[in-house]
């Protein structure tokens, strides 16, 4: 908890930077709204967000005094009501085994950090894990993989760099059936540059999938990186086109100004989150607390 308040600090600072100067006034009126609603759609939060939070403060407040406690109240409970909806944690519950977890996103967001973070979870809730290098279009991403299979201790099914990533899956879903692995975490490529070509690419290793297992994949997570601000918002639809997106995780809410992406995202897309990256080790990914996420951003 407290690494999340940390973490987010820099994200209420900034909020709080945009909001000083809106106390000075006597009696709120409808500049000091404006100035308001500007300031929470400055700080990442989303139009919606900063319009509902304007007619709190307007049915509630016009013309009396306006307290920079009661408005961070205000703003708490807003996020809160938006994200508290979307709030899941990944649960382990395909039968027949293994459930298989498709994450994507593009290179650079964290996604083969968090494949590590959630094997870990997943370790720890006593789990059998297994994961597959589907992102065979970069050598250091199989390297990568590999290195986090042996420091975590679970067996991994890669392939030749340029290899076929849903020969890859396949294989690594055989395996998982046989050996009796609960849980397998693949990771795919994540080149947004030649957009028909990773969906070619995820639409085949989905349909290898089925042929397996029809339920397969059981959930698609799309992993978002915080400091890209509103391009991560941009990327969940670019990635809801390529495949259907079941989940989110966004990362690298440590030390950013710009968490308050989270609630745009949850509030445009209705996707469920099911945690988020909040630094570079292994246990720095945290279940997603609506109510501790609110008040971190609302200071
Ligand atoms: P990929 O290319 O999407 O697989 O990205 P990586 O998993 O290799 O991560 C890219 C960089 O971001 C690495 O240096 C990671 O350590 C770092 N990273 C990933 N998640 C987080 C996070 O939640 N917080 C911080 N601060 N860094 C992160």
């Amino acid at each position: 908890r407290e690494r999340l308040f940390g973490g987010l600090k820099r994200t209420s600072d900034r909020l709080g930077d945009n909001l000083t100067g809106l106390f000075t006034k006597a009696a709120l009126d409808d500049q000091t709204l404006d100035e308001i609603e500007e300031a929470l759609i400055v700080s990442d939060l989303g139009p919606a967000m900063a319009v509902r939070i304007r007619e709190r403060l307007a049915e509630g407040r016009f013309n009396k005094e306006l307290t920079e406690e009661y408005l961070r109240e205000i703003i708490a409970e807003e996020i809160e009501k938006v994200l508290a909806p979307v709030a899941r944690e990944l649960e382990i519950e395909a039968f027949p085994r293994p459930q298989v977890i498709l994450v994507i996103g593009v290179n650079g967001s964290g996604k083969t950090t968090t494949i590590a973070k959630l094997a870990n979870l997943f370790l720890e809730q006593d789990y059998g894990v297994m994961l597959a290098a589907g992102d065979t279009f970069r050598a250091a991403a199989i390297g990568q993989l590999k290195i986090w299979a042996e420091r975590l201790g679970v067996p991994i099914v890669s392939g030749k760099e340029g290899g076929d990533a849903a020969g890859v899956v396949f294989e690594a879903v055989k395996q998982a059936t046989e050996t009796g692995i609960d849980v397998l975490i693949v990771d795919t490529a994540g080149r947004l540059q030649n957009k028909r070509e990773l969906m070619d690419e995820l639409d085949k290793i989905r349909r290898v999938l089925g042929r397996l297992n029809p339920a397969a994949p059981h959930d698609v997570v799309l992993v978002l990186d915080a400091t890209t601000g509103q391009n991560a918002l941009s990327q969940i639809e670019v990635f809801q086109d390529v495949a259907k997106v079941t989940g989110l995780v966004m990362t690298k809410l440590d030390g950013t100004a710009r968490g308050g992406i989270l609630v745009a995202a949850a509030e445009k897309y209705r996707l469920p989150i099911h945690a988020i990256g909040v630094g570079e080790k292994i246990e720095d990914l945290r279940p997603f607390d609506p109510g501790d996420m609110a008040k971190a951003i609302a200071g």
